[in-house]
This record gives structure tokens, C-alpha cells and sequence, in this order.
């Protein structure tokens, strides 16, 4: 068999990841399986060409010559109306495709014989976790999301005793804690900011505990719907009720506005990011406050954010950043590779790349194949 990978340089605005690293490229380039990217794919990542072809990745400059060679497309987002028509039948694209947004180009990928797997439908099951870049990238944004925060902010995170006076250490307060939540946690502690955390999914209190923060206690089960249930059998949260939300806002509201710095990663599947933080709530926060709201994807959980900019209303900066692991992308690119590698691998064998729709990882996360979209189906 002989396989070939081929990675182009992201088109996306804004987007300066790569699917492949050198590295990444150089564990899986073998007798059978052959790479190639197009020219300058990974320069904003930090990855010149030269880099490639020292681990004998080969450099083509045409994206239309690259994307009809290949049998497998890694992509960071997803494609083009061009690039997925440039697809030849048969060819398995892996990417970031965020599926419930892009129905129209899931119909075009289907039309097109081409067998698409979108990584955000990853199953969460042991077998599965290196292959699961919504946790690789939402680990970065969680880490940079406090740096945001801290540079915006007019006072240091640590207790600092001096002989001028001692200063004292800034609230941090965490709402979602999965794995971005968690991460800027831990980066928050490390930091030395007297750090708070608060899911609805009750389950995670030991979690947040276990890396030296508080777990805002919302009055247990006064919000319902916080408790076990909240859960999915997938780890996910569920949607709160519109009164469950509007109880648990104002539960928040006092733990918010005592903060210094909210970062916020509520997401729920699929679904508009839940409002956590309203323009009254934010009215009751300090001038110099700063939110950093890493939901702004998803609409963004703080009703005065606009996702993509900062805004400073009454005196709070509000970040809504978007592609926060794209401000990485030395090393989220190398994550996403790795990711990516992990899903794909396994399919190679004896006849080139076998797509079995029955495995318990491909199955759920290939959302078009032989001409059929299978997303939503
Ligand atoms: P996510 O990005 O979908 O959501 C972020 C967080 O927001 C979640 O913790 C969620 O509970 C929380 N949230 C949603 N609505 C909320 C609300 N109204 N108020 C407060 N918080 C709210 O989640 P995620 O980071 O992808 O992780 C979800 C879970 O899956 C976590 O427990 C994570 O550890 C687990 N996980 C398991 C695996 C695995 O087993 N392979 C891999 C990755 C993550």
C-alpha cells in the first residue's frame, strides 16, 4: 500500500496553525506513507519549509496540485468552498469542521465522495484521548486566557509583602471548569491569585479543589439541575432551563463581582454558550475588573461581550477573544498534529486508508462518506 498525507497552508483569516509539525510528520513517514505540504504551510506556526524537508516532507507550491494528490487532508479549519471541491473521491479529510455550523459544506464534501471526519465529534473514551483536540486546544486557551487577563489587569496576582507594605493577591474567579476551566486554574494558582472555580457540573468540585482552589458553592441545590444531572453520559453539560439560568445568575452574581479577573469557558455542545455574567452583573464589578470570555465562539458568556474585540464598559475590561490556541501556535499546532495522526494511523493497512464506519472512534466522528452525510442522520 501507499499512502499520502497531504497538509495545506491554512486560507482562514487569522489562522496560523498548521495540522503537521516536522516532528509529527517524521513519526509517521515510513516506506507506505508519504507527506507532502504546500509551501509556507507552517511559517506562521513558527515551522519553516526547510524543516519539513529535512525530515523528506515534500514542498509543493500549488494547493490545487497538493490537495488532488493526497488520499488524506490534515486541515486546522475547515475548508474552502475551493479547497473541498479540489478533492478527489475517496479522500479522507480530518479537521476542526465544526459540523453543526457547516451544513452546507458537509453537503459539498458528501457530493464529492469525500470521507470527512471532524474532530470536534471525538468520542471522550480512554481509546480516544490522544486523538482529542477539542482538549488540546481548549488546555491552551485556558493557559493563555489567564495571561490575557493578568496583562490587563492594574495589580499583580501574588500576595507580595515588601517593606513598603504588603499587596494583596488577586481574585481569580473560573466559570466552566472542563478542560480550559481547569487549566486557567492552574495557571491562575500558579500565579499566586487566590483562584475560585464553579461548574454546574457538581462533579467537578474535587477537581477544582485538587489544584488549591475554592469551588463556588451556589448553595447546593439551589440551582436546579446542578447536581448529577447536569451531566451527559459524555462528560458534557446539559442546557440549564431559561429559570435554572436565570436562578443560577444571580446566585453568580455576588462571587463575580467580588473578582478582579472572571475568565469564562461555559460551553454546552452544539448549542448558543450559556449567559453567565449580564450587564447588571457586570455594573456591580470593580472599575479595573477585567473578564476574559473565552466563549465567544459560541455567542460568548457575557452579555456585553463582542466576540473578537475588548470592549471597557463601566470601567471592566471585557476580552472575547476568538481561536485563542491560535495565539500558540507553535505548540498548539504541534497538539493538533499529534491529534490528528492518533485518529488517522489506525486506518492505514494492507489496501491504503479503510474508513470502518463500525469503530467505535471513526463512527461517530465521520460525518460524511461514499456520497451520504452521516451528521445528524
Ligand atoms: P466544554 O468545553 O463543553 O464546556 C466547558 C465547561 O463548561 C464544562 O465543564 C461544562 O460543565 C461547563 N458549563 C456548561 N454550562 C455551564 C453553566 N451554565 N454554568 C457553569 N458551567 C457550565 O467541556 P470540556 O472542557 O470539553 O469538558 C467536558 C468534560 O469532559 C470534562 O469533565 C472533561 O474533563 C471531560 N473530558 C473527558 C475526556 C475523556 O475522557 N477522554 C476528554 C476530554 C474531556
Amino acid at each position: 500500500m501507499s499512502v499520502r498525507i497531504c497538509v495545506p497552508r491554512e486560507t482562514a483569516a487569522g489562522e496560523s496553525r498548521v495540522a503537521l509539525t516536522p516532528d509529527g510528520a517524521k513519526r509517521l513517514l515510513s516506506d507506505d506513507v508519504s507527506i507532502a505540504i504546500e509551501a509556507g504551510a507552517g511559517r506562521a506556526a513558527g515551522f519553516p519549509d526547510a524543516a519539513y524537508e529535512e525530515v523528506g516532507v515534500e514542498v509543493i507550491p500549488d494547493a490545487g496540485r497538493l490537495l488532488g494528490e493526497a488520499d488524506v487532508v490534515f486541515k486546522v479549519a475547515p475548508p474552502s468552498e475551493a479547497e473541498a471541491g479540489g478533492l478527489r473521491e475517496g479522500t479522507v479529510l480530518a479537521c476542526l469542521l465544526r459540523p453543526h455550523e457547516n451544513a452546507a459544506l458537509i453537503e459539498r464534501l458528501a457530493a464529492g465522495g469525500v470521507t470527512a471526519l471532524a474532530l470536534e465529534l471525538v468520542p471522550r473514551i480512554t481509546r480516544a484521548q490522544s486523538m482529542d483536540a477539542l482538549s488540546s486546544q481548549s488546555n491552551l486557551a485556558g493557559y493563555k486566557a489567564v495571561l490575557l487577563g493578568a496583562n490587563s489587569l492594574g495589580r499583580i496576582f501574588p500576595l507580595l509583602m515588601t517593606a513598603a507594605g504588603t499587596l494583596s493577591p488577586a481574585r481569580v474567579l473560573v466559570l466552566g471548569a472542563g478542560v480550559a476551566g481547569l487549566q486557567a486554574i492552574a495557571t491562575a494558582r500558579r500565579l499566586g491569585a487566590d483562584t475560585w472555580g464553579y461548574d454546574i457540573r457538581a462533579a467537578v468540585r474535587e477537581e477544582v479543589e485538587s489544584l488549591g482552589a475554592k469551588f463556588v458553592d451556589l448553595d447546593e441545590g439551589a440551582v436546579e439541575g446542578a447536581a448529577e444531572d447536569a451531566e451527559t453520559e459524555g462528560g458534557y453539560a446539559k442546557e440549564l432551563e431559561e429559570a435554572e439560568q436565570a436562578r443560577q445568575r444571580e446566585l453568580l452574581a455576588q462571587h463575580v463581582a467580588r473578582a478582579d479577573v472572571v475568565i469564562t469557558t461555559a460551553l454546552v455542545p452544539g448549542r448558543r454558550a450559556p449567559v453567565l455574567i449580564t450587564d447588571d452583573v457586570v455594573d456591580r464589578m470593580k472599575e479595573g475588573s477585567v473578564i476574559v470570555d473565552l466563549a465567544g465562539e459560541a455567542g460568548g458568556n457575557c452579555s456585553l461581550s463582542a466576540p473578537g474585540e475588548t470592549v471597557v464598559e463601566r470601567g471592566v475590561t471585557i476580552h472575547a477573544p476568538l481561536n485563542v490556541p491560535g495565539s500558540l501556535p507553535y505548540h498548539a499546532s504541534q497538539l493538533l498534529g499529534r491529534n490528528l495522526s492518533a485518529l488517522v494511523k489506525p486506518m492505514f493497512g494492507e489496501d491504503g486508508v479503510a474508513v470502518d464506519l463500525d469503530d467505535d472512534v471513526i463512527g461517530p466522528c465521520c460525518v460524511t462518506h461514499a456520497g451520504e452525510v452521516r451528521f445528524g442522520a
